[in-house]
């Protein structure tokens, strides 16, 4: 576990939490611009009194996103190429345990897709998904982004978490976002329900942001 989350598994929050004003909290949102918040901060902001400040909050983050990205829509399509998945999510119908059947498009496949999208649909941004698996190997994944940069100025992976490594090779060809679910911030909730492969390793998932980035 790195030293973050290290950090604040021992953190004393109820203290914190005791300590912590209304004015406190706003204060922080009155006067930290547009900065990134230092860690305190920020969980002030999630801290029970900020509850009656979500109106304020909401305006301020309303001002810096208008800021940085006008009033701008994003939209992507999502493609699945692979159902194949070696996880066992209780919640979901993609779990390996689940009787269905199962498709791994192949390259000439995701190409086909790929032109049928942009052809038809006249969208730039792709999200490529597959199931959690081995089978969708770095050089699969890699591949598959290859195809898709021809047609697609943005394409977002939301894949198996992978080593920063196997990022940098994704980079290297185009890849532009990474998507990341972790469903639950509760380690043990979080284990009820992701009971077999990869999946089940919290810390692992949860660093993902950062290896990627
Ligand atoms: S890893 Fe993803 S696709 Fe696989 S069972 Fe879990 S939620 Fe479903």
């Amino acid at each position: 576990m790195d030293k973050f989350l290290q950090h604040y598994k021992s953190f004393n929050y109820e203290i914190f939490f005791e300590k912590l004003s209304t004015s406190d909290i706003e204060n922080i949102i009155k006067n930290s611009g547009d900065k990134i918040l230092e860690d305190l901060e920020f969980l002030a902001l999630l801290s029970p009194k900020a509850s009656n400040l979500l109106e304020k909050m909401a305006l301020k983050a309303n001002t810096i996103t208008e800021q940085y990205f006008g009033k701008e829509i994003h939209i992507y399509a999502p493609l699945y190429i692979s159902n194949i998945c070696d996880n066992e999510c209780s919640y979901c119908g993609f779990k390996h345990s689940n009787p269905i059947k199962r498709r791994h498009l192949t390259l000439e496949e995701i190409e086909k897709e790929a032109i049928f999208i942009s052809e038809t649909l006249g969208i730039h941004s792709i999200i490529l998904l597959t199931g959690e698996s081995s089978i969708n190997s770095i050089e699969y994944l890699k591949n598959s982004i290859k195809i898709l940069k021809k047609y697609f100025s943005t394409v977002i992976i939301e894949v198996q978490p992978l080593s920063q490594e196997e990022y940098n090779i994704l980079y290297e060809v185009g890849l532009d976002g990474v998507t990341v679910y972790q469903e639950c911030y509760h380690k043990e909730t979080y284990s009820k329900y992701h009971l077999k492969g990869n999946k089940t390793d919290y810390s692992y998932r949860l660093e993902t942001p950062k290896r990627a980035a």
